[in-house]
């Protein structure tokens, strides 16, 4: 196994030298995504934890903590395209999909071929996950699948879904769901994009009209999605979570929601794009003082391993914190900027991004009310929240 000194050079030269010649001259988001993610499976950086045979290095926590110190703040920001299928999906199909699905989809993913999106949640099934009605009915050797899904983070660019799916309306309704991989680019797909109040359209809704999925491609067992589903969870809260935590003090990036580093809001206290300087006001210095706390605490728990709940709440508290001293800071200009489409990352519009953008943070993944029964059923041993349905078949449950 290659040593931690020599596996530390490697990334280092990976960083210094092979990623900014891969990035030289490649515009666009989405290219210089698939540029960088290419650059990081050919270098054999892309999975450290995966087998060899599905394009991973078989390495342990130790190598993958060098990895992580290095390249902290050297990801580039286009990394978010792969949030959710190197993040979330291909870890779930790696874990309990079939070896053919690993094959046909692990590597492509690695490399940054395909994008993935995760339509999970529906007009009505959000916290309520396991409300999920979107059918998929067996014909032959597809399955056909029809219903509605909400809030679909990069559905208008993605290749595949992780696709919750309501199989069995007779079995009560966390055991008749299965998951399945969604081809998204087909007839029976719609997907609409949704504007979010920072002018973005990150998410979209997503009109399934007997889309079809080939038979085998179903992850884990059928009827037993929802094991595979609060998988695919567990992995979304470190991702949006510790996991978040990695962006450099200098970076601008309105990609997104991570906290704003508490050096830029030193910087705004200090009156920096010509407001006034408030660096030596008391109360200014005491929730400098509670946020770089904070985000200490975020480094401590990410090498902890902590619940991934704790993480993901601990860092939209932050995220919210953070937005709300930089608006205060920016008063009155904080949350408007110029609508000219321009993505200049910094100054203005970039506070006012993540002004309005970091209420998101509460929600997606899970909200923090949730995160909060998920602490207190699973981590504190809490009674489970009462409720009739989790004998009850789907059919007869009542619905809005
Ligand atoms: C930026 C963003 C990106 C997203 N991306 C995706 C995606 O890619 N794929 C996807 O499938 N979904 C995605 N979502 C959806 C997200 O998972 C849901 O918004 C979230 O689970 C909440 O569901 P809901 O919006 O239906 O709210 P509801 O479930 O209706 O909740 C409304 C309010 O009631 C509270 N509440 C509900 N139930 C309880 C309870 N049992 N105890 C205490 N309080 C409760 C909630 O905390 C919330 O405050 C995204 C959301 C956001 C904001």
């Amino acid at each position: 196994m290659t040593s931690l000194e020599s596996f530390r050079d490697e990334v280092e030269t990976f960083f210094d030298a092979t990623l900014p010649a891969a990035l030289d001259g490649v515009t666009g988001h989405l290219a210089r995504a698939k540029a960088w993610r290419a650059a990081l499976y050919e270098a054999d950086l892309a999975a450290l934890d995966y087998p060899t045979q599905y394009g991973g290095r078989d390495l342990g926590p130790d190598h993958r903590r060098v990895y992580a110190e290095v390249s902290r703040g050297r990801v580039p920001r286009e990394d978010n395209t792969f949030g959710i299928g190197v993040g979330m999906a291909l870890p779930t199909i790696r874990d309990h999909g079939s070896d053919d699905l690993r094959e046909r989809f692990l590597r492509p993913g690695l490399r940054g071929d395909d994008v993935w999106c995760q339509m999970y949640s529906e007009p009505g099934a959000g916290s309520d996950l396991a409300g999920l009605a979107t059918r998929a009915d067996l014909d032959g050797d597809e399955w056909i699948v029809t219903g509605q899904k909400v809030w679909t983070s990069g559905a208008q660019q993605s290749q595949y879904a992780i696709l919750l799916a309501r199989t069995d309306f007779d079995a009560p309704k966390h055991r008749g769901v299965t998951m399945f991989v969604l081809p998204v680019e087909q007839e029976g797909v719609t997907v609409r994009p949704l504007v979010q109040m920072t002018g973005e359209s990150e998410f979209n809704e997503v009109f399934l009209d007997e889309a079809r999925i080939p038979r085998d491609w179903v992850v884990g067992d059928v009827n037993d999605g929802w094991r595979t589903a609060v998988a695919l969870l567990a992995h979304e809260r470190v991702q949006t979570g510790v996991g978040s935590m990695g962006g450099s003090a200098n970076q601008r990036s309105k990609a997104g929601r991570v906290p704003i580093p508490v050096a830029q809001l030193i910087e705004l206290a200090r009156g920096s794009g010509g407001r006034e300087n408030r660096i030596d006001d008391p109360e200014i210095r005491q929730e400098l003082a509670r946020l770089h706390t904070g985000a200490v605490i975020m480094g401590q728990l990410g090498k902890r391993g902590a619940h991934p709940s704790i993480g993901k709440l601990w860092r939209t508290i932050q995220g919210r914190a953070a937005a709300d001293l930089a608006a205060k800071l920016a008063f009155p200009t904080g949350p408007a900027w110029l609508d000219d489409g321009s993505d200049r990352g910094v100054d203005d519009d970039y506070f006012a991004f993540h002004i309005l953008n970091c209420r998101g943070m509460s929600l997606g993944g899970g909200t923090d009310e949730i995160q909060r029964n998920t602490l207190g059923e699973r981590a504190l041993g809490l009674p489970r929240e009462p409720g009739p349905d989790r004998a009850t078949p789907f059919k007869e449950l009542p619905r809005n």
